[in-house]
């Protein structure tokens, strides 16, 4: 094993690393290493993911009972209020968020993306589809950058890593955004010879994979994703029978819940509006502009509903 065993599993409490931390105990049970999970609590974690994180921990020690497992929590030093007051909301997806800073601080390849323009001013066919319909967030009243991902997770990793000379396995997939596909692309399951070196085994799984790993397996997860189930076709006139896929029947969202990030995907009822009815008073703290995040402006010009 490479740095002499000392490594650690990225662990959020969602299904993908829930898979990943028990094949990482197959693994350290059979090579006699301690499995070591790492949980970054931003206090943005959805509340039944938090409560999951332990109660994992303890299936996997009745599991593998000559395992020495670990789970170690890390805090980022800014909240999500710090983020959003000293560099912007993220919004709408990384890329976007990052752009809109950009943009506004004049950089031109930024100003030629929202123009659906390459760095050379040549019409560009992805950068079209993707970049002009976001140019108004440019004039928004208020802060956007991609700092939050870097500040509330990103950053309390790579000081763990510095802190302990571990290094990280994580639950990354290619084909939940370009940017991860690029990366995987690049360096594949191992990047050993990155500036942060790590290893992502989970790099070519999809979905799919992953909730059939869990049922194959018998493996506990969040309650927040509610029951794991088989999918069937729904057509009015055809005989009704399984697809194949597997699908939850609870939330498919458990990431940060205050995210803006991916909001134009959720359609209606969208997170804040689940999350009124849910947690009211988290909604009213999120929404309200005195003492709280002013998220209803940023719902408001986005044109999406807040509760
Ligand atoms: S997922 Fe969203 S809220 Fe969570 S750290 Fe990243 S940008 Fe921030």
């Amino acid at each position: 094993m490479r740095n002499e065993g000392k490594a650690y599993v990225s662990f959020s409490g969602g299904q993908d690393s829930t898979v990943l931390a028990d094949m990482a105990a197959r693994v350290c049970q059979a090579s006699n290493y301690e499995l070591r999970l790492v949980f970054c609590n931003t206090g943005l974690e959805h509340p039944e993911i938090v409560k999951f994180a332990p109660k994992f921990v303890e299936w996997i020690k009745t599991q593998y009972p000559e395992l020495d497992v670990v789970l170690e929590i890390i805090r980022p030093k800014m909240s999500f209020k710090d983020v959003v007051e000293q560099h912007g909301y993220p919004v709408i997806g990384k890329d976007i968020s990052s752009c809109v800073k950009y943009c506004r601080q004049g950089s031109q390849w930024a100003i030629n993306n929202f123009e659906g323009l390459d760095r050379h001013g040549n019409v560009h066919t992805y950068k079209q589809g993707m970049y002009p319909q976001w140019k108004f967030l440019v004039d928004a009243p208020f802060k956007i950058s991609d700092a939050c991902c870097y500040e509330l997770k990103e950053k309390p990793f790579e000081q763990y890593e510095k802190e302990t000379g571990r290094l990280p396995i994580l639950g990354l997939m290619a084909y939940e955004s370009k940017r991860r596909k690029n990366a995987y692309l690049r360096g594949g399951c191992n990047s050993f010879d990155n500036d942060r070196p790590m290893s992502t085994p989970m790099g070519y799984w999809l979905k799919q994979d992953v909730l059939w790993y869990l049922k194959r397996f018998e493996i506990p997860y969040s309650e927040a994703y509610g029951e794991i189930q088989e999918e069937w076709t729904n057509y009015k006139r055809k005989e009704n029978k399984p697809t194949g896929k597997l699908k939850t029947t609870g939330s498919e969202r458990t990431g940060c819940q205050f995210c803006l990030f991916a909001i134009q995907q959720d359609g209606e009822p969208n997170r804040f509006q689940r999350l009124r009815v849910d947690y009211p008073k988290l909604h009213d703290y999120c929404m309200r502009e005195e003492n709280g995040l002013g998220i209803k402006k940023v719902l408001d010009y986005l044109g999406y509903p807040s509760e």
